[in-house]
């Protein structure tokens, strides 16, 4: 089974793939966690992407769309996987499919999820994770149940996203209005979308998903 969550930054892709992966036990490929990655280990990607995600823009497609290509092609994807984040422009949506068709696959469903703006920058501002697992949390939606302690792995030190600050943040919904939602209707056209309404709890959402199946 072959994924693709949509959505604008903070809507809720990551909480939810998170779950999927769970249910589907296949992996969740966030090109987000993969350049951040990148940044921590000081790759030459990782050094090209630092700046422009600080500054909330788009590394360039090229980029991205070797670093999926390669991910897709590793054995922890036979089974299907979770795309997170990619693609964020038309583009990179058309690399896609052609990569896809190239390897006899084809995405099974892509799932837009809706938040209305303030909501987004709400969520952004609260966002949280585990240090150790990566598992997500926030301030007020999503506290882990031990106050201080990871529900997932037990750990004790959690981390914020440098670019999860309301300047970025601002950034980025612009990026995301002029750069990714041209690339709803390329899905939207050969009835590949799926609209979700991603404004109510976690656990409702994640239940309105799983009902597509
Ligand atoms: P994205 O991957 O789309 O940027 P995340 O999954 O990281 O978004 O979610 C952003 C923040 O909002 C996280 O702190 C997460 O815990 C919280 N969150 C996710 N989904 C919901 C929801 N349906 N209601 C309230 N908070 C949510
Ligand atoms: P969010 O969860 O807020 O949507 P991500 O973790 O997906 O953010 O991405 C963080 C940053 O990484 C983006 O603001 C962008 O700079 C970069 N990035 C991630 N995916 C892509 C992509 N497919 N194309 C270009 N840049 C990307
Ligand atoms: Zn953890």
């Amino acid at each position: 089974m072959n994924l693709l969550l949509l959505g604008p930054p903070g809507a809720g892709k990551g909480t939810q793939a998170q779950r999927l992966m769970a249910r589907f036990d296949i992996p969740q490929l966030s090109t987000g966690e993969m350049l951040r990655s990148a940044v921590a280990d000081g790759t030459d990607l990782g050094k090209e992407a630092k700046a422009i995600m600080e500054a909330g823009k788009l590394v360039p497609d090229e980029l991205m769309i070797q670093l999926i290509s390669e991910r897709i092609g590793r054995g922890d994807c036979a089974k299907g996987f979770i795309l997170d984040g990619f693609p964020r422009t038309t583009l990179q949506a058309e690399a896609l499919d052609v990569m896809l068709n190239e390897r006899g696959l084809n995405l099974d469903k892509v799932i837009s999820i809706l938040v209305d703006e303030d909501a987004l920058i709400e969520r952004i501002a609260g966002r949280f994770s585990c240090a150790n697992c990566g598992a997500g949390y926030h301030d007020t939606f999503k506290l882990p149940k031990t106050k201080g302690k990871c529900d997932e792995c037990g750990a004790t030190k959690f981390e914020r996203r440098k670019d999860d600050n309301r300047e970025t943040v601002i950034a980025r919904l612009k990026t995301y209005h002029e750069q990714t939602l041209p690339i709803v209707p390329y899905y939207k056209a050969d009835g590949r979308l799926v609209e979700v309404d991603g404004m109510a709890g976690i656990d409702v959402v994640c239940d309105t998903i799983l009902d597509l199946f």
